[in-house]
């Protein structure tokens, strides 16, 4: 969108930049159609070809600024607009669609210069980050009264070219240190990270990386440590907005082959900030503690990455830290290790054609009510735990949700719309926040009487009694409403403060705080009605005296109280000396007289102390509000809590989704021992849901693996629905880790360390890699990493190679997951001779799909069965596919000649 401004404003604008002499700022450069284009020009002066001395001084104002931060563009404070200059310019005007319009001189060519009002540039803004760019505000610092007649009227404007206004960085947007709901995606996290590499590898000389990484707009932080390998798969799965690394480790050739897809993401900083001296001190700092040691052993080069990340956030937002979480060490060791292709494959997040959410099983399954319960939901579907005692507590307590069907709806009405209290309390304690986030805060914690009295009921004595098939009600019930913190009083006070509606965007704003809260500002108010009823006096003695009806008193912010008249009538207030004329428009003229003045600046400094007064109010709300920050946060997660288990109770019942059964892996004693994966009647909830959407239904299966059979060989044609089977039962496995419960009618699984899940690879030519190539890597991958507790999924292996040496591949891999890992496996193969394996291969179940031929043609069931298949109907998919028939004939005849030869 281009910004455009009529020649009305343009004009009103003047008066705002008398800082600036005529030569030095023209406002019609941001008239488009009176600027030539700079981007054709041949030579783009830049800030650096220039000496400060040859700058005016407001280019060598901002080339200092520009200097110090190199790697952002720099939004300069302007008045009513924010400009851009030199390449800045070029490039934002470029990105945003503005006018690239010119300016003033620097050496041979005029300077580039593009820009956006001030109002509208947190859109601008957005836009930017989205594109993972870096920004940095200078504001002007001065008060602006003094230059830029703001005050109007009531004062002479200084004269234009004297007066340089001081202008400083005031904040710095990067992709992971936004805080503004604009900014944000609404409901997942913002995720920033820190890496850095420890001075010794370890024992397997694999080099040993540390990643810290916080979300600032919910206060987590935690860090944890990986080899070199893992890094990848890490940072995929976090998905970070930003990642800081030091200069000096994206020299090491390995560290940067490990990050080169996140290449846009990466923001260089020197090595010295990720000093851990100071990562204690600012930690010290952060937490108000004399010692980390209430947070945990924290190793050297954990504090090294911590300390980098606080580093950044301290430059960005100008020494103000963001109010964080204590960090959090996440133990690997706790969730299911799915590497980057796997996750990805199985369309858990985002789909696999372009990446949206669509058709992904998160788009399926996320039905909250709040953002912060589809941060949440998101969280547990992308770290599926290890521990069954973990597991089985999430699933007893979505359990309670789902046998109390009344309760949980009732959950949910109360649910809605609700506002996101942990990133209004981000913004309110980086001094981003306005009324609407205390508003946000009170409108979160007076829903919680109504949660807690919705549980409460089930409780002895309550309204509605728990079975006493539930288990253990009272003490589900009891830990739900222990699970908010008492923070009544500060409901309760900005109940008190804040009015009711219409509150202002930002504090300065004014006009938030409610009458009767405070008898200073009711005085100072109520003084301000009783004179602007005096003005409307003078208004009325202004029309008697001239005789003008429509004489109006008004109020701008450039000129500040003035007389208005239409211009036919000015030869009626030239009769009358006490009026002076300040400005002519083309069907207005405006005047000011010694009363209005003396009004005017009176009404003005009642104005001025009201808001000082406000804002005061507003500095002590939030410091109460950030006094309970912790207690806060507690809430917003007990909240998120309810959200995902009304949601995943509901779906249980709307989708036909049952509790599973976890047993732990290395339970050797019961059925199936260590690896018991048995499946009834199971569905793929995405394939379900958008062929039920078209009317059809989707045929469920069962599986069963266990310690003796756990290696499960799918023979069966194209079409017949393999993939789809493979990717249901990792993705039934990965729900029931998460603690949800599952598309099936009965499912018992013993927990798995890893998946890995190799259905189809696409080439990777940007990384020079052929199908094949990705195909082996994954492979290798599989091979070397999966243990006998993990879950192998394999499609096609081999098929990408000539045939004999996939045919070899595919056997030599079957035996070596057999023989080696012993892992569950389910692997599908068009290579029918490897079902021959299963004659001395006990753990080799072999299966198919069953399809029948029908009047020459192929019927699929989609329905799992013990066996092996002896045709792929490749030839017939073809004729399906509307392959011309004379080359489907050809094929027939073919395939019948190498058959016989065989
Ligand atoms: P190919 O070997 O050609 O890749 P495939 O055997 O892997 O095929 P899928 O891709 O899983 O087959 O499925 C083929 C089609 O059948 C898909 O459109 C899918 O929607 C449908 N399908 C798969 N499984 C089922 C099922 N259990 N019930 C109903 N439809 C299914």
């Amino acid at each position: 969108m281009t910004e455009q401004k009529t020649p009305d404003l343009l004009s009103s604008l003047l008066p705002l930049r008398a800082e600036e002499s005529a030569d030095d700022f023209s406002a019609a450069a941001h008239d488009h159609d009176a600027q030539h284009s700079l981007r054709e020009a041949s030579s783009t002066p830049t800030a650096e070809s220039d000496t400060p001395a040859q700058l005016t001084p407001l280019m060598a104002q901002y080339k200092s600024l520009k200097d110090q931060y190199t790697d952002c563009y720099l939004f300069f404070r302007l008045g009513d607009f924010y400009e851009l200059f030199f390449s800045d310019a070029v490039e934002v005007s470029a990105l945003l669609n503005l006018t690239l319009t010119s300016r003033g001189k620097s050496g041979d060519g005029r300077i580039p210069m593009c820009g956006v009002p001030y109002h509208a540039v947190d859109n601008y803004i957005a836009k930017l980050i989205a594109m993972g760019k870096k920004i940095a505000i200078a504001e002007q610092t001065e008060n602006a009264t003094s230059d830029d007649g703001k005050d109007g009227a009531n004062k002479p404007a200084k004269p234009a070219g004297k007066n340089l206004m001081a202008r400083h960085v005031v904040r710095i947007i990067t992709p992971g240190t936004v805080f503004e709901e604009t900014l944000l995606p609404e409901r997942q996290n913002n995720f920033l990270m820190a890496v850095a590499m420890s001075d010794s590898p370890s024992a397997k000389n694999e080099k040993q990386m540390t990643v810290a990484i916080t979300d600032v707009s919910t206060g987590f932080l935690a860090v944890e440590g990986m080899g070199l390998a893992n890094l990848s798969s890490f940072i995929s799965k976090w998905s970070p907005a930003e990642i800081v690394v030091p200069d000096i480790l994206l020299k090491d050739e390995m560290v940067a082959s490990a990050l080169r897809d996140f290449y846009e993401k990466i923001t260089p900083e020197a090595m010295a900030v990720f000093n851990k001296q100071r990562a204690v001190e600012m930690i010290q700092a952060q937490f108000h503690v004399k010692s980390l040691a209430g947070f945990g052993d924290f190793s050297p080069d954990e504090l090294s990455a911590l300390g980098g990340l606080l580093a950044y956030l301290k430059r960005t937002q100008i020494d103000a830290l963001p109010k964080l979480l204590p960090p959090k060490k996440i133990d690997q060791s706790d969730f299911v290790s799915i590497d980057r292709a796997s996750f990805q494959s199985l369309e858990i997040l985002s789909n696999n054609h372009g990446g949206g959410r669509a058709g992904s099983l998160l788009e399926l399954l996320d039905r909250t009510e709040t953002a912060a319960g589809a941060r949440l939901l998101r969280e547990r579907l992308q770290q599926p735990l290890k521990n069954v005692e973990k597991i089985i507590a999430r699933l007893d307590l979505l359990q309670f949700f789902v046998d109390q069907q009344k309760t949980s709806n009732d959950i949910k009405n109360h649910l809605v719309a609700l506002p996101d209290l942990s990133r209004a309390l981000a913004r309110l304690a980086v001094k981003k926040g306005g009324p609407r986030d205390l508003a946000a805060v009170a409108q979160v914690l007076a829903k919680i009487p109504a949660l807690k009295n919705t549980l409460r009921q089930l409780l002895p004595g309550g309204e509605r009694q728990l079975s006493t098939a539930d288990k253990n009600p009272d003490g589900v019930v009891g830990q739900l409403l222990d699970s908010f913190p008492d923070v009544t009083a500060v409901k309760n006070i900005l109940q008190q403060a804040l009015r009711d509606d219409n509150l202002p965007l930002l504090p300065r704003d004014g006009h938030f705080i409610r009458p009767g809260f405070r008898a200073d500002l009711d005085a100072i108010n109520n003084q301000q009605k009783e004179k602007r009823r005096q003005l409307q006096l003078l208004e009325q003695k202004y029309r008697q005296l001239t005789g003008i009806d429509n004489l109006k008193i008004k109020q701008n912010n450039i000129w500040g109280f003035y007389i208005e008249v239409a211009a036919r009538q000015a030869d009626k207030m030239a009769k009358h000396n006490i009026f002076q004329h300040r400005q002519t428009l083309s069907a207005l003229v405006r005047y000011n007289s010694a009363e209005l003045i003396a009004m005017g600046t009176d009404i003005e400094r009642g104005d001025n102390q009201s808001l000082a007064l406000e804002l005061q109010i507003f500095d002590e709300l939030v410091a109460v509000v950030l006094a309970e920050h912790e207690p806060l946060m507690a809430t917003a997660h007990a909240v998120a809590v309810l959200d995902v288990n009304q949601t995943m109770a509901t779906l249980a019942r709307t989708q036909r989704f049952v509790r599973p059964t976890i047993l732990a892996g290395n339970n050797m004693a019961g059925e199936g021992g260590g690896k018991l994966l048995r499946l009834a009647r199971a569905r793929h909830p995405v394939v379900e849901h958008a062929l039920s959407k078209q009317a059809n239904h989707f045929a469920a299966n069962d599986i069963m693996l266990d310690d003796k059979k756990f290696f499960m060989l799918l023979t069966a044609p194209n079409m017949a629905g393999k993939s789809t089977f493979l990717r249901m039962v990792a993705i039934i496995v990965i729900m029931a880790q998460s603690g949800f419960y599952v598309p099936a009618d009965e499912a018992t699984i013993s927990v798995v360390d890893k998946i890995f899940s190799r259905v189809g690879a696409a080439d990777d030519l940007a990384r020079g890699q052929s199908t094949f190539m990705v195909e082996m890597l994954e492979t290798a991958n599989i091979l070397q990493n999966a243990t006998a507790q993990s879950l192998v999924i394999m499609d096609e292996i081999g098929r990408g190679t000539a045939t004999f040496d996939g045919l070899s591949l595919a056997i030599a891999i079957t035996e070596y997951l057999n023989e080696k890992i012993k892992g569950r496996v389910l692997f599908a193969t068009h290579y029918h001779e490897l079902t021959k394996l299963a004659d001395h291969l006990p753990a080799i179940a072999c299966f198919t799909m069953r399809v029948e031929e029908w009047e020459k043609k192929l019927v699929f069931f989609h329905e799992l069965i013990a066996g092996r298949a002896n045709h792929s109907y490749g030839i017939h998919v073809a004729a399906m596919a509307g392959v011309p028939p004379s080359v489907v004939a050809r094929a027939g005849d073919i395939l019948k000649e190498l058959e016989n030869k065989k």
